[in-house]
């Protein structure tokens, strides 16, 4: 049997009174690519964060890599670790070479790579740039450059094509794709379906913080269990 990359098991995550997450479970092997669906509030940045370790679950068990992510012993498998958060921001004065730079320290990356990945993303002709010059599109495929570093055998990819046009939302689905096939674990969190769902091999759709559809696509479909409004708002 494989092990699992992420584990979650009957989580629960409470702000004050209000149930953020509650009895989540969760397995994720190497490979396997998630589509964590949701609308506003369902809980989905929670479960992110819970994977991160930036916050703590107030019941339940979490590990990633095998380790609890509140754990010291997960600081090691940190760097396995690609991020992208919603509305991505960055240190506006640097350009978007210094700002890849220092996530490729974080990350023990090498200036190859942050090159690389700046011509990939299609920002090399921007690079010297100070980030705030930046358009919202720009700003976002900085974010997926920082995400991609390293080469992570985990990436958390929450609204990863806002902003993006089509061809640079096709080059993305690419790149997922390829870190798939290398083995890497990715959860794409969006409030849509459409031009996701060729890339991902299962579903978890979240509402008011509970897990209340999972499995394959063509098995939710089967069970009807996919909210209309998720299969196809744009
Ligand atoms: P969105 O797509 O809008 O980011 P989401 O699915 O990511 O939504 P979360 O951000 O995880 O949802 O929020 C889940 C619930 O927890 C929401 O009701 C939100 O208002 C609440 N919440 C999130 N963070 C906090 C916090 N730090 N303090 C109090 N309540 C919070």
């Amino acid at each position: 049997m494989s092990e699992n990359i992420i584990l979650l098991e009957q989580v629960n995550k409470n702000y004050q009174q209000l149930a953020a997450l509650h009895n989540i479970d969760l397995k994720l092997s190497a490979g396997e690519v998630l589509g964590l669906f949701g609308h506003n509030g369902a809980g989905k940045t929670t479960m992110m964060k819970l994977i991160l370790g930036i916050i703590k679950a107030g019941s339940g068990k979490v590990a990633v890599f095998g380790v609890d992510p509140q754990n010291k012993k997960a600081w090691s498998s940190r760097k396995k670790i690609g991020y992208l958060p919603e509305n991505v921001s960055f240190y506006d004065q640097l350009t978007g070479f210094e700002v890849l730079t220092y996530f490729a320290r974080l990350k023990s990356a090498n200036k190859k790579q942050v090159v690389e990945l700046l011509e990939k993303v299609g920002l090399s002709f921007a690079e010297n740039r100070p980030v705030k010059t930046y358009s919202k599109g720009m700003r976002q495929r900085l974010g997926l450059a920082q995400a991609f570093l390293g080469d992570p055998k985990l990436l958390l990819l929450d609204e990863p094509t806002v902003g993006l046009d089509p061809t640079a939302t096709k080059e993305f689905y690419t790149s997922v794709d390829q870190l798939k096939s290398n083995g890497a674990t990715i959860i794409l969190c969006s409030h849509i379906l459409p031009g996701i769902e060729q890339h991902i091999d299962r579903a978890m759709i979240l509402s008011g913080g509970e897990s209340v559809a999972m499995g394959t696509l063509p098995r939710l479909r089967d069970i009807a269990q996919l909210p209309v409004s998720i299969k196809t708002q744009g």
